[in-house]
């Protein structure tokens, strides 16, 4: 670990929350202490494409407010009638009690608080969170591991073509809404029936259908394996993972093919598809570069620092579509090191016929704050880069006046309403987005490209 971590890229453990407020009607409560909930906030939504819940707002959600008093006495019975009040005033299908360090470290049981609620016409849950155990991304885990222990039951009927979908993880993604929107688009028009859990629309009704799934599609270098094997133990179901979520044209007709070919669908329908697509693609593709501006103006190297599903999908969208070439690449995930070696491989495996790719680095670290501290003074004057990552990588970009892309939380204080850089138009997006902060770093004018 590095002496000091700066440039936090994920929150705590209580940013689980965030996933049990991507499903509809689902409702946290709260065992944590009063702050413990804007911590998670500031990480995952506020400075994240300034995101809001699904149902409940964030900042009104039901929490004991975990004080001195309940360090002495516990705060067991104040939580119990907290539950008690919150199952009567909201009108959740489902509730996970959650708590934080504080309850955990004095010992309350929000487990036996959990049971005594379950002649309750609300199911509800409980969720050990806090942060000395974990962060966000462990968070999220053990709200899915909460809803398929605590919840789910086996199914004795299966749904040919029903495919659950994992790897994204709601909030933390900042365009995870979008992403998951044009995913499920994509799965139907193949033939596919996806089951996704986030988002409107969806709620219990499809975590109820989970255990009818005929398989369990992961879509992403890492996120959500361990709950793909759980499901395959529980359900019998198994699991297809697919290690990038594609950007651009050469990624999606990978991808294509692959679940294609996994799940036994019409080859014909997606090679057309696919012809389609693109064509589509590199027809806008070229016209954004062929312009004098898009020709020149970006630079051609570029620096990652961001999340590993972020850095997967960009830096292979670059190096197979766009001709972009890596200068170094930083992962502050805390990517556990089983994973590690697979996914440098996956970043390195698309190579150029010529020599242009020269050897980089990529460092697996969790220290947000090395990458600008490594290439703060370097000099870029004869060898420009292009810097994709989160907000606190925009100040090291404007600094250095350099071009800059978000791709990774936190993203910025903007909304990301209808933003992704999933899929064939994905990949036109982030080219348009680097062309346009390439022209007003260089040029300092309001002249956008556009993309219709
Ligand atoms: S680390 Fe512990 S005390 Fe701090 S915000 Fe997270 S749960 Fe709360």
């Amino acid at each position: 670990m590095a002496c000091i971590s700066e440039q936090h890229r994920l929150s705590c453990a209580v940013g689980g929350i965030y996933t049990v407020l991507a499903i509809e009607k689902f409702l946290p409560i709260l065992h944590t202490g009063p702050g413990c909930e804007v911590n998670a906030a500031g990480a995952l939504t506020i400075v994240n494409g300034a995101q809001t819940p699904i149902t409940y707002i964030d900042t009104s959600l039901p929490c004991t407010d975990f004080c001195e008093e309940d360090i002495v006495f516990g705060g067991n019975e104040r939580l119990r009638k907290l539950v008690d009040e919150a199952l009567k005033y909201f009108k959740a299908d489902l509730a996970i009690i959650v708590d934080g360090c504080a309850a955990e470290i004095v010992g309350d049981d929000i487990g036996e608080v959990a049971e005594s609620f379950e002649d309750a016409d609300i199911p509800t849950l409980h969720a050990s969170l806090p942060g000395f155990k974990g962060n966000n991304l462990w968070g999220h885990s053990q709200i899915l591991s909460a809803i398929i222990d605590q919840y789910l039951q086996p199914s004795s009927e299966k749904i040919k073509g029903l495919a659950n979908v994992f790897g994204i993880v709601p909030y933390y993604d900042t365009f995870w809404e979008t992403t998951l929107e044009r995913l499920e688009e994509l799965l139907s028009r193949l033939g596919l029936t996806p089951n996704i859990i986030y988002g409107i629309g969806k709620g219990k009704a499809a975590i109820d259908k989970i255990p009818q799934a005929e398989f369990n599609l992961v879509i992403g270098p890492w996120l959500d394996l361990d709950i793909a094997k759980k499901l395959e133990n529980k359900f019998g179901a198994p699991y297809f993972h697919y290690p990038v979520l594609p950007t651009g044209a050469s990624e999606t007709s990978d991808f294509i093919r692959a679940i294609v070919e996994y799940a036994g669908l019409d080859k014909a329908n997606a090679e057309s598809y696919i012809a389609a697509r693109e064509k589509r693609f590199f027809h806008k593709l070229q016209r954004l570069s062929n312009t004098l501006i898009g020709g020149i103006m970006y630079p051609k190297r570029f620096v990652i620092n961001a999340s590993a599903g972020a850095a997967v999908s960009i830096a292979r969208f670059l190096i197979r579509d766009a001709g972009l070439i890596p200068h170094r690449i930083y992962i502050p995930e805390d990517v556990p090191e089983e994973h590690q070696a697979r996914i440098e491989q996956l970043i390195r495996e698309p190579v150029y016929d010529t020599k242009d790719i020269i050897d980089y680095d990529i460092k697996f670290t969790d220290d947000g704050g090395l990458c600008e501290s490594e290439i703060k003074n370097e000099d870029f004057s004869l060898l420009h880069v292009n810097i994709f990552g989160t907000t606190w990588d925009e100040l090291l970009a404007k600094n250095k006046g350099l071009p800059y892309v978000a791709i990774s939380p936190p993203s910025g204080d903007y909304f990301v309403v209808g933003k992704t850089f999933f899929g064939y138009d994905g990949g036109l997006e982030f080219i348009r987005d680097l062309q346009n902060d390439s022209i007003r770093k260089f040029l300092g004018s309001g002249a956008v490209a556009n993309v219709e």
